[in-house]
């Protein structure tokens, strides 16, 4: 059988093994025909292992262990098989495939790299940082419109020489009723409007005790206003069981009811604006003598007339009036030699007429999509 070990012999023009591999092959002396299992062979590999079959480092994995496989890779039980051939081929054959063995090895190590190095690049790629890229804006939280309003009617007040005074939200019903001259037969005192947490103790339906408080401890003059929670058994579209008041009360030697309106209308002006019409109306209050309630022209309407001021073109915002002897009695101070005013508000009440909110409950279901218009 004819044996090549030159390239003349071999008469290719150019091929897809490298000048070394075509070296070695004819250095071991094969026939034609094991030169061409060769050749043919590393072409079948390289096809398979072509970039769009295995793109990935795994799948090269695979195509390997298909030839180089330990148990049942097609080279390996070519080498395994050598042992069945009749002795004079053996030697030819088992060079070829020692030979194929060889070069598959170091052609999957190379096709491994390249693939680790790519995969490598990429993940680079992917890791890099932009330094230029637009960063992200965290979101600042603000102030509940609740918080917000109760505090421009603090500084309004303070503005106009209040004082803050604060009490407990579990109060006596002492405090709470008795010494604001609120009797027992009172309908306020009703198991519907306030919650008992036991006949003497309150959750404070208004924010008028800390008055008590402040009076029992302080001598006139005082000018307080006292903000905070309070709790009723209340719950529809203009009530919550849950609200905020501000309570002011002026205690002094000499004061009137003039100074009382003139209190009010400026906090009211301050609060809705310079040509915002106010009205004070007669009222009732256990603890003030005489007493009003002090409307605002509707701010919905204009004064035209709609359904949140009920058609009358005027809308509740404050109760009012000068302090009833009988409470500075209940303090200890002399009831003829002082004199006083009180008001109070509904904080909730005075944020849905300035944003035109018509359902207290959207202040306290925190959805943020109504929270942040404000
Ligand atoms: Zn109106």
């Amino acid at each position: 059988m004819e044996t090549i070990t030159t390239k003349e012999q071999l008469g290719w023009r150019e091929d897809n093994l490298s000048e070394e591999q075509i070296e070695r092959i004819l250095s071991e002396g094969l026939s034609r025909e094991q030169i061409e299992y060769i050749r043919n062979m590393m072409i079948e590999v390289k096809v398979n292992i072509g970039k769009h079959l295995c793109p990935t480092i795994a799948d090269l994995e695979d195509v390997r262990l298909f030839y180089l496989g330990r148990n049942g890779g097609k080279i390996t039980s070519q080498l395994r098989e050598l042992g069945k051939l009749p002795p004079e081929k053996r030697s030819e054959a088992g060079k070829t495939i020692n030979i194929i063995k060889e070069f598959l090895i170091a052609l999957f190590l190379d096709e491994h790299n390249k693939r680790a190095s790519n995969e490598q690049k990429e993940r680079l790629l992917h890791e890099k940082i932009d330094v230029t890229m637009p960063g992200f804006i965290p979101i600042v939280g603000k102030k509940h419109p609740i918080t917000h309003v109760l505090g421009q009617i603090v500084n309004i007040f303070m503005s106009l020489g209040f004082e803050v005074e604060e009490g407990p939200e579990v109060e006596y019903s002492h405090y709470n009723f008795d010494a604001l001259n609120i009797p027992h037969d009172h309908p306020a005192r009703d198991m519907h409007d306030t919650f008992y947490i036991s006949d003497a103790i309150v959750l404070r339906t208004h924010t008028s005790p800390v008055q008590i408080r402040v009076m029992r401890e302080k001598k006139p003059p005082l000018r307080i206003i006292a903000p905070g929670r309070v709790y009723r058994r209340d719950a529809d579209v203009s009530h919550s069981p849950m609200f905020h008041q501000v309570e002011g009360l002026l205690v002094d030697e000499k004061t009137t009811f003039g100074e009382l309106k003139a209190v009010l209308e400026a906090f009211l002006v301050a609060m809705f604006g310079k040509d915002t019409p106010v009205r004070f109306r007669p009222s009732f209050f256990p603890f003030t003598e005489p007493s009003c309630e002090v409307d605002i022209g509707c701010v919905i309407c204009n004064r035209k007339g709609c359904g949140v001021c009920k058609q009358t073109g005027w809308l509740e915002v404050l109760g009012a009036g000068m302090v009833d002897p009988e409470v500075f009695k209940w303090v200890g101070y002399d009831p003829e030699k002082y004199i006083g005013f009180a008001f109070g508000l509904g904080v909730e009440r005075l944020t849905m007429l300035k944003y035109g909110i018509d359902n207290i409950r959207l202040f306290f279901e925190n959805d943020l999509r109504f929270l942040r218009q404000f």
